[in-house]
């Protein structure tokens, strides 16, 4: 009789955020439509769980390689608001707090483990997590796993991972000088500035809980056997080197990790998320079709698409001469409006925030939708020519996968070195502004808008569509059946990852 063929496991941990969620769902349905034979488990918290599984339930056949684990988490007990399991609706000065909050998670994922160890065996179980839950690495250790860490782009999570681990020895704490820094890893020639740090990290003076938390985080490196990122080889040629140099681990990209019916005509038996992947445990707040229809009536390339993502707010001021500077640049836009910082980000939408009478006056020209929109969607329609975004990865991935380039405008995380990267690599960006603190005007907001906007021959919009253009070509072949560079880069992880 034939032996039945043994599990391989693969165990995921991300952190309680929706672009990690969301992606490290990605990559389990890229992972088991590429190889059926393997199971993989995504651990979280009860809500997410509940989120996750609810987005995929909306799917035609949902793959039942794919499997759920939740373990229980109790936000009071950290300090948080009732409820809060992930970053939605968190405001910023709570996120240290869900952070070290992930540390309770190593007792119970320790004994998952163990469990699932004893009854599998541990040569065919491997763990996938990100930079957030850094213990799992040790979890992994001790039961004789390999573990791999997943990351977003190269340049941008590398240029994060330094900073913060090298924080001190960079005296980024003396907040008066403007000068330029190398961060370890990166070649002389690259220089960083003050400009590039997002008010948090410029913030670190080595005592607040912020600066203790990485201090702690940062002293030990934990044993990864390689690095998974979310890019594509072709795309980021200079962060790669630097990733590769940094880390000296095997790195496999394995990127864009976005729904393969986006890029590909012929995405064979892909059953993934399709294009209304990202809406798990987030309800929309306007009708996928009724933004379509509203685009359909707009010229192609016409429209700008605004959004700062799912955790980021800009200021209530900003917020005034954004709405002005839009109104003033005539052009079409579909708006996605968060309350501003220092609000309730699950506040209900207050007309205060806009100028007065803004709303009807644009009626014409513009959607404002309060909320959450269906992204993916409007980056994929022919009428969006632009996208104003604070460049978190997932958004700077769905944009330049449809060859839309980007008005940059960093919020946090690593989005600045996105912006820096997109601007000096890429030239598919340019910056508006930075941070939630910067003084913006509506003359500058309408000239940047026209400017990025502008069809014209060889203009600089022209060009930077013409980059982004490159940028989509270069994305669709890599995920390519047997011939793309992240097609074979992740046979190649799964063909390694329990003997590395
Ligand atoms: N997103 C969306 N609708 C919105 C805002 C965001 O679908 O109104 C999705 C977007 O498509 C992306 C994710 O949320 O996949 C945001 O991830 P990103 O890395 O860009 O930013 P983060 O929210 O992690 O800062």
């Amino acid at each position: 009789m034939e032996e039945a063929p043994q599990c391989k496991h693969i165990i995921m941990f991300p952190y309680m955020a929706q672009g990690h969620l969301t992606r490290f769902l990605e990559l389990a349905y890229r992972i088991v439509h590429h190889d059926p034979s393997f199971t993989v488990t995504i651990v979280n918290t009860p809500l997410n769980i509940n989120n996750l599984r609810s987005a995929i339930a909306n799917r035609p056949s949902p793959p039942s390689q794919i499997r759920f684990k939740s373990l229980p988490f109790n936000s009071s007990d950290h300090g948080l608001p009732p409820n809060s399991e992930n970053t939605d609706g968190l405001s910023p000065s709570k996120l240290p707090l869900l952070i070290q909050a992930c540390a309770s998670f190593e007792a119970p994922f320790r004994q998952f483990i163990s469990e699932v160890v004893s009854s599998e065996g541990s040569p065919l179980v491997c763990i996938i997590t990100d930079g957030v839950m850094r213990w799992a690495s040790d979890v992994a250790k001790s039961f004789g796993v390999f573990s791999y860490l997943f990351i977003a782009g190269a340049y941008g999570s590398t240029a994060a991972i330094s900073i913060f681990r090298n924080l001190p020895h960079l005296n980024m704490t003396d907040g008066g000088t403007h000068d330029e820094f190398a961060v370890p890893g990166f070649p002389e020639s690259c220089w960083f500035t003050y400009k590039d740090l997002t008010p948090r990290v410029r913030a670190l003076d080595g005592k607040n809980e912020m600066s203790k938390l990485i201090k702690r985080g940062g002293s030990s490196s934990p044993e990864y056997n390689g690095v998974l990122c979310n890019t594509v080889e072709e795309i980021e040629k200079f962060g790669l080197e630097v990733l590769r140099s940094y880390f000296k681990l095997p790195v496999w990209c394995v990127g864009p990790l976005i729904p393969l019916k986006l890029l590909i005509k012929n995405p064979g038996s892909d059953t993934s998320s399709g294009i209304t992947s990202q809406r798990s445990g987030k309800k929309l707040c306007i009708e996928p079709k009724y933004c379509v229809e509203w685009l359909d009536s707009h010229p192609t390339r016409s429209v700008l698409y605004i959004s700062f993502g799912s955790e980021n707010a800009i200021s209530e001021t900003q917020m005034v001469e954004l709405a002005k500077g839009l109104e003033e640049s005539k052009k079409p836009f579909i708006w996605v409006i968060r309350p501003p910082s220092g609000f309730d980000p699950k506040g209900d939408f207050q007309p205060e925030w806009l100028p007065y009478g803004f709303v009807d006056r644009v009626k014409k020209q513009g959607l404002v939708v309060y909320g959450w929109a269906p992204q993916l969607e409007i980056l994929c329609h022919q009428s969006t020519g632009a996208f104003l975004s604070h460049c978190g990865w997932n958004s700077v991935l769905e944009s330049l996968s449809q060859g839309v380039p980007l008005i940059g405008w960093p919020l946090g995380a690593e989005q600045g070195y996105n912006v820096k990267m997109l601007m000096e690599e890429m030239g598919v960006c340019v910056v508006l502004a930075r941070w939630a603190d910067s003084r913006i005007t509506k003359e500058e907001v309408s000239r940047v808008i026209n400017m990025v906007l502008d069809n014209s021959k060889s203009g600089k919009g022209d060009v930077m569509r013409k980059k982004a253009n490159e940028i989509k070509e270069l994305m669709r072949a890599g995920v390519e059946i047997n011939k793309g560079s992240s097609y074979n880069a992740l046979n190649n992880f799964l063909t390694r990852c329990f003997s590395i």
